[in-house]
This record gives C-alpha cells, structure tokens and sequence, in this order.
C-alpha cells in the first residue's frame, strides 16, 4: 500500500534560501520625515531609495517584515509587459500611447538591471534569461503569433520570434505545448533576496524603515500629514499608500481598497532533481509561461522546478489549491510524478479593472502606485522611481498608469463571488480548449 507523503510546512522557496534578513526595529516614539511610506515591498522600497537619493528623508513603515507581502513571496519572473497587451493598448488608445506603455514597461526592466548592478546585489542572482510563451492549443498559438507580427510591424519590435511544437519542447521538455514565442526581454531573479538588497541599499541611502509598524490611520495636519502607528506618530509633508494586494490589512489604505481585488496567486517548488531530470526539464533555463486564460508559469531555480498559478480562493490557503497545481506540474512535465514538493507559498495580486497598475496624486499630500496585476516585480520598481519623481515635482507621462484612470470596483462587497465566477468561467473555457 502506498502511504501518503506528509504535506510540506507552507513556506516560500525563497524565504528557505534567503541571504540573512537585515531587521529594523518598529517604530518607538514619535518622527519627522520628508516622506511617510506606507508597506516595506518593491513600491515602497523603490520610492524611498529614489527620494533619499534626491535628498529627501523618508520614513518606510511595514507592517510585518520587509518582503512579507508579494515582494517575498513571487515568482521572480521580471518581465516587460502589463496584463493589457500594447495590441489592444493601441486600438483603444491610439499608437502613441501604445509606444508609451511599450517604453514604460522596458524602462522597468532595465530599471530592475541598473540597481541590482548599481547596490551590488549579486544574491538576487537576476539573469536576463528570456521568457517563452508555450501555447496550449491552436487558437491561442495563432493568437500569439497574430500578437508578435502585430509587435514586429507596428512596434518595430523583431525581437520576438516564433516557435515550433518541436522548438518549444526542446525549450521547456514538455510535449504538450503545439507552439509558441520566444521574447529576450525578461529575466529571473530571486525575488526576495532582490527586495533585502533593495532594502540595504535604501538603509544606506539614509531611508529609515520600521518592521513590525502598521500605519493605523493617516490624518491631513497643517503642513503635511500624520501617520498613526502602535508606537508612535509619524509626521511629514507627505505620505505614500504602497500596500497593493495588501491594503484591508488597516484603514490607512482606505483610498486604495475599493479599487484593487486582491487574488491569491500560489506556487510549488521542487526537491533538486536528479542529473538526469535536471537536465530534461527547461533545459534552455529561462522563464516560462503558459496561454491559458489561468495562467501558469514555471522555471527552474538551481534544479528545483518552481510552478506557479491560481490559489485558493478567500482568506486562507487551501490544501486543495495546493493539490490542483501540483497536478497541473504533472499533466505539463509526466516525469515528475514521484518528485516530492518541498515548498509551497501563496500571496495576493492586486488586480484591477482595466488590467492596469496606477499611480498618482490622491490629494495634494498623499501618493501611491498599485495595481500590478501580477505583473509587478519590475514594474513596482519602476512606479517607485515615479513616486519620487511626483514627490519633486515633476510630471513623467504615465500614459494609461494615470491615477485620474484608476476605478473603483462595483459591487466591491460582492467581490470575492465575482473572483470565483470569472475564475470558474476562465476555468471551463480552457477544459474546452478555447
Ligand atoms: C505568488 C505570486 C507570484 C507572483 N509572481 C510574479 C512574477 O513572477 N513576476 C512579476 O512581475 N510579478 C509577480 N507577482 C506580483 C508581484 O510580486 C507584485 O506585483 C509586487 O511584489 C508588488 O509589490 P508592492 O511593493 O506593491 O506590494 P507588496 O510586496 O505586496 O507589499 C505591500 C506591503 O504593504 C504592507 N502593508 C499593508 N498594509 C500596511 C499598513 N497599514 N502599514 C504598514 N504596512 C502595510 C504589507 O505587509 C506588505 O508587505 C506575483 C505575486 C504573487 C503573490
């Protein structure tokens, strides 16, 4: 009789192969600051790093530990693309447009490159691997294809090639792909320790951060703003909402809250495989992700294969959940039936109406950016950059990311049951093979 393998602990990959975490104290006592940040992730790191090195003083408070949120705890996949694709960007809103959100999202990726190189952080071990699309079936190959002529001819953009059935198993070993594409603009990295070297650079730079801080509450005060926190009063002339998939967590979020519904997205990893699967599975080393309407991804990290997609709906994890996407590993690669699962992790995205982050102004004292739709690790770097752009006053064109287009969901109490219509919806499409 065959026993049941014991379920592993949850708990990230990353969190179990991470360089030592830097700890910073919770806030005791009152401060002062230029800037109050509000979440210790990417956007919050990011825009603290950019303020200090405009001579600002920013206060970042993160309510668990850095890294705790979405920033610890993806894929690690630092792509060039929004949920919306710049297709449909252009027919909507014109080529100019288009272009912009085009630059915008290369400008993320290279944004990502230039700190790792510039703080030195060689344990994010980011590589620009590139990334192929593996198309499940026909219609959403032809679709792939119809989109990357549409990137060749009118974005001037020939770096995207097609695949054959053949190229893409001999790119991920699986056999149940019937084509794809290949893009270079993407790379790996490990994403947590991305975000402590993010962090120790910030803390060089003269950013002060508190763990173990949850802004209460923000109030307008003459002069700026005060951020209540259990130890003490922040004040400054300005505030940042960072929380993205994050932000019922306190009602500092509050402007944030009705429009982003948060979606738990979960991941597995692998025990090391042996010599032989090692060198099966993604044998070209890049990052790899799947047409269906439920997305999947997967890459290989140090022979581990890390697989992500859907996870339980609600609050908590589910074992079920965790059980769907091990099985989906198996049905994408046979041969790692038997190979035990040593981490599995959940978080939440932050997705929105229209597929889209946003930033901007919500009152003359207080920012924010969010909204990455599961799409964030490069592009919260860069909206962080932006943030402190906004702070010194300056205006970069922020095409669709414009706050003046960030909508509030309807029906926002009803929220977790549209999730599940639409997920369930997506789920049947894709068994059709639509
Ligand atoms: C499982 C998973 C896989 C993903 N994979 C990828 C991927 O491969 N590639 C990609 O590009 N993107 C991916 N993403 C998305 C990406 O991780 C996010 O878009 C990005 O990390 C968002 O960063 P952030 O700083 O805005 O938010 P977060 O990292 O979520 O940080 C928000 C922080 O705010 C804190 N906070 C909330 N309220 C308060 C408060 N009141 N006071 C103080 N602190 C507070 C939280 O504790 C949290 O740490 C994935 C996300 C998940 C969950």
């Amino acid at each position: 009789m065959q026993t049941a393998r014991p379920e592993p602990p949850i708990r990230s990959l990353w969190s179990a192969t991470a360089i030592a975490a830097p700890s910073f104290a919770p806030l005791s006592g009152d401060a002062q600051a230029d800037v109050a940040i509000i979440g210790g992730g990417y956007t919050g790191l990011s825009a603290a790093l950019h303020a200090a090195a405009d001579g600002l003083a920013p206060i970042v408070v993160e309510a668990n530990s850095l890294g705790w949120g979405a920033s610890g705890r993806n894929g690690g996949v630092v792509s060039a693309k929004f949920r919306l694709s710049f297709s449909d960007a252009a027919a909507a809103h014109g080529m100019d447009v288009a272009r912009r959100m085009y630059a915008i999202a290369h400008e993320a990726v290279d944004l990502v490159e230039d700190l790792v190189d510039r703080h030195g952080i060689a344990a994010a071990q980011y590589r620009r691997v590139g990334q192929v699309k593996a198309a499940h079936n026909g219609p959403a190959l032809a679709a792939a294809l119809a989109d990357m002529e549409w990137m060749r001819e009118r974005m001037g953009d020939a770096s995207v090639e097609p695949l054959t059935r053949e190229q893409v198993t001999e790119e991920t070993g699986a056999e149940g792909f019937v084509g794809g594409v290949r893009s270079p603009h993407a790379g790996a990295i490990h994403p947590l320790n991305y975000l402590r070297g993010l962090a120790a650079a910030a803390a060089r730079t003269g950013v002060r951060i508190h763990e173990g801080t949850p802004a209460l509450r923000i109030r307008g005060e003459a002069g700026g703003v005060r951020l209540e926190t259990p130890g003490g009063v922040v004040r400054a002339k300005h505030a940042i909402i960072a929380t993205n998939g994050y932000s019922d967590l306190t009602g500092a979020s509050e402007p944030l809250r009705r429009k982003i519904i948060p979606f738990r997205s979960a991941m597995i990893a692998t025990a090391p495989l042996g010599d032989n699967l090692a060198r099966a599975i993604m044998p070209t080393r890049r990052v790899y992700v799947e047409t269906r309407r439920m997305m999947r991804w997967f890459r290989m990290v140090d022979d581990r294969v890390v697989f992500g997609g859907r996870g339980a709906f609600g609050k908590t994890d589910s074992q079920s959940a965790f059980r769907v996407l091990r099985a989906a590993m198996v049905r994408t690669f046979p041969a790692l039936a038997d190979a035990p699962v040593e981490s599995r992790w959940s978080g939440l995205v932050a997705m929105t109406l229209d597929g889209l982050p946003h930033i901007g102004w919500i009152d003359d004292r207080l920012l924010f950016a969010a909204g990455y739709n599961g799409s964030g690790v490069a592009m919260s770097t860069l909206l962080g950059k932006y943030l402190a752009m906004l702070l010194r006053g300056e205006k970069p064109d922020l095409a669709l990311l414009d706050a003046a287009r960030f909508r509030t969901v309807p029906l926002y109490p009803l929220r977790e049951a549209g999730i599940r219509l639409v997920a369930g919806w997506y789920q049947f499409m894709d068994s059709l093979g639509r």
